[in-house]
């Protein structure tokens, strides 16, 4: 049985060796830790990147080379379980994906990699079991380097959940802010937050721009601690390639031509790949690349659907600036949509099959809407977020109100903590409730606009409990009786010591 106690030693120990191992030698190939992700009943995927000179491509000559791993039932690495050799080359980034299976449902297991004289740090993951009686879920999102320590990721590992979901804005395309306090006046509150460290580089566009970007964000301590302390189920939003993105249109088509973009988005896809625990490497036989993000994962009662809204999404009708748009005709064009036909589909397919008491999507911006402007006539909405897709959010409403088992819709994007009921209606709170969004905060990022979230607040009758003045992360517990979230927010984005607490907690029967 795992202890708590023990794998914290352990992880400790591990998460020490890296600085060590690079005050001797340049040498050292695991700094960017472990990983592991896309748990099934019987497998698994665990990752880690040879990267000696991380910050510069990695550090590794053109070429083949091979990395062993060991899988035990202890996190001490003494009871071996399995142990093999993966290939991997300059052209995956030296990265390695090595799949496990023949393994046991809800079982905790323990990797490490190992590659000339090296050891890496030691994982821990555990296998998905339907049959769990609970399931403990994070949901993280929006980590910007330079705006917060990832004192959330700390807290997150001690609590060493089944699995971490991460909806995106794991890396922030842009360049480098000068450091130090920011104060100052905005949308009606004193804003505040201090850039405690720098990015790399001015915004990124190519393969090696993002590689580096990539091993700077997992050049942190408490990143890599949850990456080893659980298995993560990952899909990206915009920040990975450019701010929002949408299919094949950049934030800023007048900046960059289609094909200069369309390169761009596989680079992007490609790094993603590079540094996440994910099953299949992107396909670059489409232009642009494509990549298999949305997907099923059962955890006990809860049947969780990952989303992926950005990679087959229409182009944002009617402007996607901030603050709000007010909605034009275009808006009711039943063909647009933020995941596709084929993915939309799927979906409907998954939640008429399953059996599971909570049926979740877990994706990427606010499903339920909201509105900036206590005005009828005149509503300023984000067109970014699912209020941008208002007849697809419809039909994916209808198939919730069928018989779906207590729909729980998961978000991040927003940098805000939100709980909000969804209704048949959405616009109107009188009509029938039909599902729950729970919104995770940032981990790092700014809610530059939480002063006119909490403006608009009556006017939005359907939220209840928003705050985007804390960074941190959700916990979520599919439980037999009831499904509880917990916001964890942190005390001061500005340490990396900084304490964690629970804001509060909301059960389903409390909305
Ligand atoms: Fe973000
Ligand atoms: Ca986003």
């Amino acid at each position: 049985m795992f202890s708590r106690r023990l794998f914290l030693a352990a992880s400790g120990a591990a998460l020490w060796l890296p600085a060590a191992a690079r005050a001797q030698s340049d040498k050292y190939h695991f700094t960017l830790g472990v990983a592991s992700g896309a748990p099934r009943e019987t497998s698994v995927i665990l990752w880690t990147r040879l990267a000696p000179d991380p910050l510069n491509g990695g550090g590794m000559a053109d070429g083949l080379v091979h990395v062993r791993y060991r899988v035990c039932s202890d996190a001490a690495m003494r009871k071996e379980l399995r142990s093999g050799l993966v290939a991997t080359s300059h052209v995956k980034g030296h990265s390695v994906h090595a799949r496990i299976d023949g393994l046991e449902p809800g079982r905790e297991y323990f990797y490490q990699f190992y590659y000339g004289q090296d050891e890496s740090p030691i994982g821990r993951t555990k296998t998905a079991d339907r049959n769990a009686r609970e399931a403990r879920l994070a949901v993280a999102n929006c980590q910007a380097w330079e705006t917060g320590y990832y004192a959330g990721y700390r807290d997150m590992a001690e609590w060493t959940p089944d699995a971490v979901i991460h909806v995106g804005d794991y890396i922030y395309e842009g360049g480098v802010s000068p450091l130090g306090k920011v104060d100052r006046p905005y949308g009606g509150v004193r804003l505040q937050y201090e850039v405690v460290r720098q990015h790399n580089s001015e915004e990124i566009t190519t393969l090696r721009d993002y590689r580096n970007r990539y091993a700077l964000y997992r050049s942190d301590p408490h990143l890599q601690a949850a990456h080893a302390a659980a298995p993560w189920i990952v899909a990206m939003d915009d920040h990975e390639v450019d701010n929002n993105w949408a299919g094949m249109v950049p934030q800023d088509p007048d900046k960059q031509t289609s094909a200069e973009f369309a390169l761009r988005r596989r680079a992007a896809f490609q790094a993603y790949y590079e540094h996440m625990p994910i099953e299949l490497p992107p396909s670059m036989m489409e232009l642009g690349g494509e990549l298999q993000m949305y997907g099923a994962y059962r955890f006990g009662p809860a049947h969780i659907n990952l989303l992926d809204t950005r990679q087959y999404r229409s182009d944002q009708v009617c402007g996607d600036g901030f603050p709000g748009e007010p909605p034009c005709d275009d808006l009711l064009n039943p063909d647009l949509t933020m995941t596709g036909k084929v993915q939309e589909a799927w979906l409907m397919e998954q939640l008429k099959k399953s059996d599971a008491r909570y049926n979740v999507l877990a994706q990427q911006t606010w499903f339920a809407p909201y509105d900036y402007v206590d005005d009828p006539e005149n509503n300023k909405r984000n067109l970014d977020q699912w209020d941008g897709y208002p007849v697809q959010r419809q039909r994916i409403i209808d198939a919730l109100a069928q018989d779906v088992s207590n729909p729980v819709i998961l978000s991040g994007d927003w940098h805000c903590a939100a709980a909000m009921m969804v209704h048949k209606d959405p616009d109107n709170p009188a009509s029938a409730p039909v599902a729950r969004n729970f919104a995770a905060t940032s981990i790092s990022s700014i809610c530059s606009w939480h002063g006119r979230i909490e403006q608009a607040r009556d006017a939005n009758p359907h939220v209840k409990y928003a705050n985007g003045r804390d960074r941190g992360y959700l916990r979520c517990i599919a439980g037999e009786r009831d499904w509880t979230t917990v916001f964890r927010t942190v005390a001061n984005a500005a340490s990396p010591d900084s304490a964690v607490n629970t804001a509060t907690e909301i059960a389903l029967k409390d909305m």
